[in-house]
């Protein structure tokens, strides 16, 4: 490998120049994506990123595109994040100055307009005006209504475009919201969603005191999985949980990515007798998933998970609720995998 992170390279066109020896010696595409870790990686920018990437480049295998574009949502992703958002803004702030200097332009072309019929109408009621210069004052009216017709015409089309601008900025900035709340790799809700609609759902129950379960899900064994037969599958794994779990539950429950190969599920309107049905139904329906080998078209073995659940109990706080369910957890894999437990 020519270029490490520890290199101290000065001139952006020499980084640049590295990023790309880089990338082609690693055999990847240089996207914007691939291209930004690597030069963040070059730079030192994020110490942790440049850490990771050193100990992932002594084995070429593990660093693919996958990998690089996990590693840049992870660590530059909120930055692409930010940049949207304030494109998003300066789209809208410069739509509004459009419109503001067309209502103002309007107003001006309207006071003309008024002066103008107030003219014409002072020259109508003089005595003894003249047939011709009737003529010539009905005229200049109409050439002015003309005039004037045209700029609201001008106006309108301008207010349509701010209308299509405000539509484009809302439906981008609704795009990156829902990316801000989605993991990535399974599409579910990721961790931030899930600690949000948490909270928004304790706080419903403590003003309701309607019921409230939650499910804590790990997958059993998964590591042997990744040693066995790599990330990739692995990942293939994930996602294919993720979807068992949403296949399994209704509308008002939210599925999330706990982190890792664990998964939690917040349950409304759910008591613990209710809970453990469901829980046990999740369970069964993901033992009952074949992961095949496209390749071989065997499977990749047994595939099974292990929940923890238990209900909000009134006046607690967050974390013991998590916690409890974390212990039944804990004790579901005590217990020997593939199981329940509540608490
Ligand atoms: P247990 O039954 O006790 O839960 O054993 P386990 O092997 O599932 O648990 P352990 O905590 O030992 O290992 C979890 C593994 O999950 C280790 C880690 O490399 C892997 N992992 C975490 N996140 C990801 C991911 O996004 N993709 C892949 N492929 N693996 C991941
Ligand atoms: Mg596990
Ligand atoms: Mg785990």
């Amino acid at each position: 490998m020519t270029a490490t992170a520890t290199t101290k390279i000065a001139n952006p066109r020499d980084i640049a120049q590295n990023v790309m020896t880089l990338i082609n010696e690693l055999n990847l595409q240089p996207t914007p994506q691939v291209y930004h870790v690597f030069y963040s990686y070059l730079t030192d920018e994020v110490p942790e990123l440049s850490q990771l990437i050193k100990v992932l480049i002594r084995n070429t295998q593990e660093l693919d595109e996958e990998t690089v574009f996990r590693i840049y949502h992870k660590y530059l992703g909120s930055n692409a994040l930010q940049q949207k958002i304030d494109q998003g803004v300066e789209g809208l702030q410069a739509a509004v100055e459009r419109v503001e200097e067309a209502v103002h332009s309007v107003i001006r072309d309207t006071e003309i307009f008024c002066d103008e019929i107030d003219t014409a109408s002072n020259r109508l009621t003089e005595d003894g005006i003249s047939p011709e210069d009737v003529h010539c004052v009905t005229q200049n009216l109409s050439k002015a209504t003309h005039t004037a017709r045209n700029r609201y015409g001008d106006f309108n089309s301008n207010l349509g475009e701010y209308h299509q601008e405000v539509r484009r900025v809302r439906s981008e900035l609704e795009l990156v919201r829902r990316d801000a709340l989605t993991d990535t790799l399974t599409g579910i809700a990721n961790r931030k969603n899930f600690d949000t609609s948490l909270r928004d759902a304790v706080t419903s129950t403590m003003e309701t005191g309607v019921e409230l379960s939650l499910l804590m899900i790990d997958i059993d064994h998964f590591k042997a999985f990744n040693d066995n037969f790599g990330h990739r599958t692995g990942d293939g794994v994930l996602k294919a949980v993720a979807r068992v779990l949403v296949n399994s539950t209704k509308g008002a429950d939210t599925v999330a990515r706990y982190g890792g190969e664990e998964f939690a599920i917040i349950l409304p309107d759910t008591s613990l007798e209710n809970a453990k049905k469901l829980a046990d139904k999740l369970r069964n329906n993901v033992s009952m998933q074949q992961i095949i080998n496209k390749k071989t078209g065997k499977s990749f073995g047994k595939l099974t998970v292990s929940i923890g659940l238990t209900s909000y109990r009134l006046g607690e706080n967050i974390l013991e609720f998590v916690d409890r369910a974390d212990n039944a957890l804990y004790e579901a894999k005590q217990g020997g995998r593939n199981t329940c437990m509540s608490q």
